[in-house]
């Protein structure tokens, strides 16, 4: 499969805002944000005025790399949402927010949602007591997740939860830690439009479906 292997901050520099890729670092003052350097490449300081076309592009990508997506994958997501009767920005945005990799990073198990893809995809992660490397398996409510009971992976996803601390951010009302002894939680509803991590609120979901219904 397809994956990005450029430094990720590109991608925030790119798009001139935070993207949160990188966990705690993205909260300091060593964010290639915070530090105001410009787009990469040769002319990224002097960006022109962008065309309608690629406004609405932009803002696409962004909402793509913030929940690490890839285009296929972003095209199978809009495609369900659209089929659906409600609003279809806040039926795409309900479905990203359903995908297992952003459940992990939203119940604290990791500092960011790429680190949450590779505990996943490194086999740490059991959903309903089976254990699931797919980190865009949609998840729906009931469903629980915990670490895998062997000790490689409870210590593992310990130590992916202590670096989670260090990033601030709330467990929205869609999700539930159980305590316990290994780290686990539950989804209790399907996320709604107050639980969409406040992060993207700048993306502009218009312009998004304006592009994705060309
Ligand atoms: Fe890098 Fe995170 Fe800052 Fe983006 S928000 S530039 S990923 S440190």
């Amino acid at each position: 499969m397809a994956r990005y292997i450029d430094p990720v901050c590109k991608r925030c520099r790119r798009e001139g805002m935070k993207l949160f890729l990188k966990g705690a670092r993205c909260y300091s003052p060593k964010c290639a944000i915070e530090k105001k350097l410009p787009a990469p490449g040769m002319h990224g300081a002097r960006k022109g005025k962008l065309s309608e076309y690629g406004l609405r592009l932009r803002e696409k990508q962004k909402l793509k790399f913030f929940y690490g997506l890839l285009e296929r994958q972003f095209r199978r997501y809009f495609a369900l949402a659209s089929r659906s009767p409600e609003n279809t920005g806040e039926q795409l945005l309900s479905l990203l927010e359903r995908r297992l990799d952003n459940v992990v990073y939203r119940l604290g198990f990791a500092p960011s949602r790429r680190a949450a893809r590779q505990i996943i995809s490194h086999g740490h992660i059991e959903v309903n007591g089976k254990p699931c490397d797919i980190p865009s398996a949609l998840l729906r409510p009931g469903d629980t997740i915990r670490s895998r009971i062997r000790e490689r992976s409870v210590k593992f996803v310990r130590k992916s939860c202590d670096l989670a601390k260090e990033v601030p951010s709330d467990i929205p009302d869609f999700l539930e830690v159980i305590q316990g002894d290994v780290p686990e939680g539950r989804m209790t509803r399907l996320p709604s439009q107050a639980d969409v991590d406040r992060n993207i609120s700048e993306i502009q979901m218009q312009l998004i479906i304006e592009i994705a219904t060309r």
